[in-house]
C-alpha cells in the first residue's frame, strides 16, 4: 500500500504530499523502535526478580523434600522471596503510574501535613530494609513545616530518591538526608556517594524510560520511570526538582515546596 502510494505521489510530482509521506513513515519507525526497545527493556527487567523467586520457590520444595525441621532455612528464603515480589510490584506500579501520567490520571489527595514528620518516617521505613546503611539526617523539627499536599506522593519522591542513593552507591554506605528553609519554601536533599552522574546526563534522568547508558548493562535494576514520577509529583505540587552530581564521587537529588503562606 505505502508503494503504491508513494508510486502515485511520485507520477503526479506531489513533492510536498510525499515529503510528508517520508516524515510519517520515519515518525512511525522511530516510535515502532522505541517501543520494541522498551518492550526489550521491560519484559527483561520484570524476568529477573520472576526467575529469582522461581529458583527460590524450587529450593524451598527441594529442602521440604529432604528435611522437615529446616524453618529458619525457609524463613530466611520467604523474606527473599518477599523482597524480590516487591521489587516486582514497584516495577508493575512504576509501568502503571507512567500510563497514568500520559493520560493525565495520576491519582492525588491533596491535604495539609507536616513535612519533617514525613520525610522522618520515610527514612525509618528505609532504616529498617537497609540495616547496613548510614543515615545521617539533618531535619528541621518545627510544627510550621506544613505543606498542601500529597503525602503519600511527596513519600513516593523522597523514598525514590533514597532507594536510588542506595542502588547506585554499590560500594558507599551512607546517605545523608537534610532540610534547609529558605524564604517561602523548604528544600529536601538526598545525598549519596556513589557513582555519581555525568554533566551532560543529568537533566535527561527526569525522562520518561531514561537511564544513563554509561552504566554497565545489567548491574543496576531498573525501568528509568523513577524519577519521571518524581518529576511529575513535584510538578503537580508547584515545587521544582533537580540534581547535583559529579561522576564518581555521588549525587545529591533534591526537592523543593512552597511554604504555605
Ligand atoms: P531507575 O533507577 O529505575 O532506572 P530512575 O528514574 O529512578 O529509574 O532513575 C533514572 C536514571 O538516573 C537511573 O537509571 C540512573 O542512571 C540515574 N540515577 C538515578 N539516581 C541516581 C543516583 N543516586 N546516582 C547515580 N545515578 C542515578
Amino acid at each position: 500500500w505505502a508503494e503504491l502510494s508513494v508510486a502515485n505521489l511520485l507520477q503526479e510530482s506531489n513533492i510536498e504530499a510525499l515529503v510528508l509521506h517520508f516524515n510519517n513513515v520515519t515518525e512511525r519507525v522511530v516510535k515502532e523502535k522505541q517501543q520494541e526497545d522498551f518492550i526489550h527493556m521491560a519484559t527483561h527487567e520484570l524476568k529477573s526478580p520472576v526467575t529469582v523467586l522461581k529458583g527460590y520457590l524450587q529450593l524451598l520444595i527441594h529442602k521440604m523434600s529432604i528435611d522437615k525441621s529446616l524453618y529458619f532455612d525457609f524463613l530466611q528464603m520467604l523474606y527473599k522471596m518477599d523482597g524480590q515480589l516487591n521489587k516486582l510490584l514497584g516495577l508493575i506500579t512504576d509501568m502503571l503510574e507512567s500510563t497514568h501520567i500520559k493520560a493525565g490520571e495520576l491519582n492525588y489527595h491533596f491535604a495539609l501535613f507536616n513535612l519533617t514528620n514525613c520525610v522522618r518516617d520515610c527514612v525509618e521505613g528505609i532504616k529498617t530494609a537497609n540495616p547496613q546503611h548510614q543515615f545521617k539526617c539533618e531535619l528541621i523539627d518545627d510544627e510550621t513545616i506544613l505543606i498542601e499536599g500529597d503525602k503519600d506522593r511527596i513519600g513516593q519522591v523522597i523514598i525514590n530518591f533514597l532507594t536510588n542513593a542506595i542502588k547506585y552507591s554499590p560500594d558507599k554506605f551512607e546517605v545523608q538526608i537534610s532540610m534547609e528553609k529558605q524564604a517561602n519554601e523548604v528544600k529536601v536533599s538526598v545525598k549519596d556517594f556513589g557513582i555519581g552522574i555525568p554533566k551532560e546526563k543529568q537533566q535527561a534522568v527526569f525522562d520518561r524510560f531514561y537511564r544513563v547508558d554509561t552504566l554497565p548493562k545489567n548491574t543496576f535494576m531498573g525501568l528509568g520511570l523513577g524519577l519521571y514520577i518524581a518529576a511529575e509529583i513535584i510538578l503537580k505540587h508547584h515545587g521544582k526538582i533537580g540534581v547535583e552530581s559529579d561522576e564518581g564521587q555521588g549525587s545529591e537529588f533534591w526537592f523543593s515546596l512552597p511554604l504555605l503562606g
